[in-house]
């Protein structure tokens, strides 16, 4: 990435600005008096200066402008990040694996635990990526098993549990492998429609009598055939929350 740098406030280049996004400039911002303006490779502009930048800043100002998520009662927070307000924080490094409280279906579970969990009850968290949704379960003093098919995240969910003080289980595999944990109070799942749906004739099988659902990963759109499955499954739908395109389902029996 190449940065032009121009003397001047931005409101004083304020008329050369639709110049340099003609030229392929992919972002502007202010800087110490000047204003840099950012390209994939220099141009045979002449009034300011170029300057190539390393990989690194570009981390860095993705670092400084990743901002705290609020999930109410939790806030996810990256390992730099400061808070000072009244939520549970999480502590997930944002890395590889998805769940970095920056998706909606995120939030979306991570609220729907806070409603349904009750301390010391035992919680199956299936796709469970970056840990995120076990380790809401752990600090809401829940016992908390995470699966996940992909061995990629697993080391990163034990990272992000113990930057948390808190230690669920995590396990390579998925439903089938779960069930000999069992059984569990609540599943939380954060997968997507179709596997919901495969999933449904199994998921009883998962759980203690008086055990909840909390599905998501579930567009819109795609939610009647999730809704379909579960009834055909003998899963009565206690509530529905939309964030965005997106729904979570929780059921019960
Ligand atoms: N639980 C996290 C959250 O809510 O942010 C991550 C959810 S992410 C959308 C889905 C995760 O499920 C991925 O880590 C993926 O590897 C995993 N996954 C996909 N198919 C799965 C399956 N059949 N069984 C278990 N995990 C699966």
């Amino acid at each position: 990435m190449w940065v032009y740098r121009l003397k001047g406030t931005s409101w004083e280049l304020d008329p050369l600005v639709p110049e340099l996004f003609a030229q392929g400039a992919r972002g502007l911002e202010e800087r110490e008096g000047e204003v840099w303006a950012y390209f994939p490779a220099p141009l045979d502009l002449l009034r300011g200066v170029w300057e190539e930048l390393p990989d690194e800043d570009w981390l860095l100002a993705w670092r400084r402008d990743l901002k705290p998520a609020l999930a109410p009662p939790f806030v996810v927070l990256a390992p730099w990040h400061t808070w000072e307000g009244p939520e549970i924080p999480l502590v997930i490094e944002p890395g590889m694996a998805f769940g970095t409280g920056h998706h909606e279906t995120t939030r979306l579970a991570l609220r729907a635990l806070a409603r349904h969990l009750r301390p010391g009850e035992r919680v199956l968290d299936l796709g469970t990526g970056s840990g995120i949704l076990a380790i809401a379960a752990s600090k809401l003093g829940g016992e908390a098993l995470g699966v996940d098919i992909d061995p990629a995240v697993l080391p990163q969910a034990e990272a992000n549990a113990r930057a948390n003080g808190v230690f669920p289980r995590f396990l390579l595999g998925s439903l089938e492998e779960a069930l000999p944990q069992g059984p569990f109070s609540l599943v939380v799942a954060n997968l997507f429609a179709e596997l919901h749906r495969e999933f449904a004739p199994r998921y009883a099988e998962a759980l203690a009598p008086g055990g909840r659902l909390l599905l998501t990963g579930i567009l819109r759109e795609k939610a009647s055939l999730v809704r379909e499955a579960l009834a055909g499954a003998g899963w009565s739908l206690w509530e529905e929350e939309g964030e965005g395109e997106w729904v979570l389902l929780v059921y019960g029996r």
